[in-house]
């Protein structure tokens, strides 16, 4: 029986939807609306994209947010020196520096450099540590979304085997952390493979949830997992399309095919967590506004 759809773009627009009426009521009594500052650095068509997207999530929630671009010649320094202005500017509730950034910027210098109580992506040792510890903290978008999708969806995740292909620091290892967490967690069993893990079918056919974050198109096929599997795939890939007017396509890490044949539930790519990624967004920059996590 062919897989479930999650559907990240609805579930994205109701978060999107409560975020719109609490600012509203935020707004209502006398508070300014919430502000993302954004910086781009270079002309990445992934990233340009990624930040039009989010710029217009803002608009349709009502947080202000502005767009900073900067050349890919901009060193360390000056790109330090804009972020700590942004910190000490009082307009500004959230920053994000849209990842990657040029090769010679070390980008754990940068994320550093932002303000742990603006740092809506969550990425800040600050953040990421008091996430690890289970005090309240920015949580990471991407993770937060798949979360997100489990409760909506009423997947279940307790006891359950899940396996995490892909351990970055931003996507594969929070998920893993907040998947295995006993209290205000997933409370599952997760195993965490990378790129040096040996046989990584072993691993994945023994998952009753597989989520997926390399950026390898098609990685994981229909003969890699089990029956019933629930399948997120975080994976985002141009891949070549001459039909298609862009030339290319948007694919995920999981062969769509063959796995849906499978799996009990799957996320499309698109439309499955790249959407979730920037609801979060929004939830974060307006947890930013109100000081709740850092009061
Ligand atoms: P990354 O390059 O930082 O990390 C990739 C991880 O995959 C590493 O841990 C690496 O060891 C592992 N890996 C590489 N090849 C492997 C293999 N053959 N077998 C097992 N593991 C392997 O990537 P990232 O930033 O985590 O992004 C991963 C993918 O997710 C990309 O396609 C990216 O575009 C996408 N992404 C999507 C969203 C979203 O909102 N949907 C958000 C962030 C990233």
């Amino acid at each position: 029986m062919a897989a479930s759809i999650i559907d990240g773009k609805l579930v994205a627009n109701l978060i999107k939807e409560r975020v719109k009426e609490d600012i509203q009521n935020w707004m209502s009594k006398g508070n300014r609306a919430p502000k993302l500052q954004v910086v781009l650095v270079g002309d990445n068509p992934a990233s340009y994209s990624y930040v039009k997207s989010k710029t217009t999530d803002c608009i349709e929630v009502g947080i202000d947010s502005e767009t900073l671009q900067l050349p890919d010649t901009i060193s360390d320094r000056e790109l330090r020196e804009i972020i700590e202005g942004f910190n000490k500017d009082d307009s500004i509730d959230g920053i994000l520096v849209q990842l990657p950034i040029p090769d010679h910027i070390p980008p754990q210098a940068i994320i550093e450099s932002i303000d742990h109580r603006k740092d809506v992506d969550g990425f800040h040792p600050m953040n990421v540590g008091r996430m690890q510890v289970g005090q309240p903290c920015f949580r990471p978008c991407t993770p937060a979304g798949i979360m997100e999708l489990f409760n909506h969806y009423s997947i279940p995740t307790k006891g359950k085997h899940v396996v995490v292909v892909g351990a970055s620091q931003i996507v594969g290892t929070p998920t893993a952390m907040l998947l295995s967490r006993e209290k205000d967690g997933g409370k599952s069993t997760v195993t965490l493979c990378h790129r040096y893990t040996k046989d990584l079918t072993k691993h994945t056919i023994n998952a009753d949830i597989l989520v997926v974050a390399v950026g390898s198109p098609g990685l994981i096929t229909g003969q890699m997992v089990k029956e019933d599997v629930v399948i997120i795939d975080v994976g985002i890939n141009r891949v070549a399309d001459h039909e298609n007017e862009r030339g290319y396509k948007i694919v995920g890490d999981v062969d769509y095919k063959s796995v849906s044949e499978k799996a009990s539930w799957i996320t499309p790519v698109p439309g499955g967590v790249g959407p979730m990624t920037r609801a979060m967004l929004m939830k974060n920059t307006l947890l930013a506004a109100k000081k709740s996590l850092y009061p």
